[in-house]
């Protein structure tokens, strides 16, 4: 099994090389700043008390303060965290939003735990790292596994503690607009217009830029989805919304192929929905998810979780380009290779960025405390990516490295100009 860590630490080295970066910024970005690791005790249902082993990675702060998603999922680890922490420094640094970077995770299996459990799991959780969280120092969100509802015990238990200090200090003031704390938060509860879309909203955006470059029809361009979950559905249905042939879906239960016309992911959902599962769905042929990678389309988009794309099957992909919605679904080794073989791999840090950026205008109403109408976040998620990837375009063609290299180039020459602004 390849380290995700070791991974993220290769591509730091990789890139320095490229950058030709001073050790000592190799040095500070190599590893995260603080690493935050909790034993959470939650009362099961069956009245017994379960541990969970749980972390926080802040990687830097040299741009703003540490954002990112926390996780749940039973296969988490220390590494796992530390090296999604440091991909969120690339990822809002790439697309020039105010944050460093940070992750967290809880090793744990949600899909075996009632809402109750979940639920004290995620205050226990917050409880926990609620001294190194807030709005100028770390800001959490959704991630794997996690959405809008655990987002709100979050904040309403963040929101908890403040009383509780303010009581304890007797001070009314303590602590700015705790709001502004956790993002990914439903509407009613000061959540943002289209969060719950902007990951895929942002990919579409980055595929629209590409398809402009690659000089592709959407009409005939088709296009296979590992991972059905909330960024992998939504890529779909708006990519379907604009002509775009889908003729692959999967999830972590299995997929689906069509061989003419594409499949409607609006009617993919509501069958999942009502079978738990896709496979079966009217006209369709079944595929594993490895096979799916394997897919004869124009475009393939990972949208599930890391490594999927190794050593051991990079050879048989058989697409021109790959726009990478999961956090390192392609491994240093497939990267080389695929670069090779002349595959366009559009990085995560930039293709899924939109996530992150619509978290960026869902703090900075909670600040001001006024709200944008959803056609006004997405104008202002259409700027950014757009800008974001024509930055990374140019880089890509001057540099002429693989695109993970040149996106890498634009993000860690921004972080690294910051840290000297610093200390010089
Ligand atoms: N978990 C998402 C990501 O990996 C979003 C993070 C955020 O909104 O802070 O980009």
């Amino acid at each position: 099994m390849i380290n995700p860590y070791k991974s993220a630490q290769e591509q730091l080295f990789n890139v320095g090389k490229i950058l030709k970066l001073e050790p000592r910024i190799i040095d500070k970005l190599k590893s995260p700043k603080n690493i935050i690791k909790v034993d959470l005790k939650v009362k099961m249902d069956s009245g017994k008390i379960k541990t969970f082993k749980a972390f926080r990675s802040q990687h830097d702060d040299s741009r703003g303060p540490f954002k990112g998603g926390i996780r749940f999922h039973p296969n988490v680890t220390e590494d796992e965290v530390k090296a999604l922490s440091m991909w969120m420094t690339w990822k809002c640094s790439v697309v020039g939003i105010p944050y460093g970077g940070a992750k967290g995770g809880v090793i744990c299996n949600p899909k075996k735990m009632s809402q109750k459990e979940i639920e004290r799991l995620a205050r226990s959780y917050i409880r926990a790292i609620s001294p190194n969280i807030g709005p100028w120092l770390d800001v959490p969100a959704p991630d794997v596994n996690t959405n809008p509802q655990i987002m709100a015990w979050m904040i309403d238990e963040y929101q908890k503690i403040q009383k509780e200090k303010r009581k304890s200090l007797k001070w009314s003031n303590l602590g700015v607009n705790p709001l502004a704390t956790i993002t990914g938060k439903p509407l009613e509860l000061g959540g943002s217009q289209g969060r719950t879309e902007a990951t895929g909203q942002g990919g579409v955006f980055i595929l629209q830029n590409l398809a402009k470059k690659l000089k592709l029809k959407p009409k005939e361009t088709t296009i296979a989805v590992q991972g059905f979950g909330n960024v992998g559905y939504w890529f779909a249905k708006l990519a379907y919304d604009l002509g775009y042939k889908i003729k692959a879906l999967s999830d972590s239960q299995g997929g689906i192929i069509i061989e003419n016309g594409s499949l409607n992911p609006e009617e993919v959902l509501e069958f999942k929905q009502k079978n738990g599962s896709l496979v079966n769905f009217k006209g369709a042929k079944k595929v594993s998810n490895e096979e799916l990678l394997e897919i004869k389309v124009d475009i393939l988009v990972p949208a599930a979780l890391e490594n999927v794309i190794d050593k051991s099957n990079v050879k048989k992909i058989k697409v021109k380009t790959i726009i990478e919605l999961a956090n390192g679904p392609i491994t240093p080794q497939a990267d080389k290779i695929l670069h090779q073989r002349g595959i366009i791999n559009i990085p995560d840090i930039l293709a899924n960025a939109g996530g992150v950026t619509v978290s960026y205008f869902e703090w900075v109403q909670n600040l001001q405390g006024y709200y944008w109408e959803k056609d006004e976040v997405g104008k202002k998620l259409k700027t950014i990516m757009d800008k974001a990837f024509e930055e990374f375009w140019d880089k890509y063609k001057e540099l002429k490295v693989n695109p993970r290299m040149a996106a890498y180039a634009v993000a860690v020459e921004r972080v690294k100009k910051a840290i000297k602004l610093k200390s010089s």
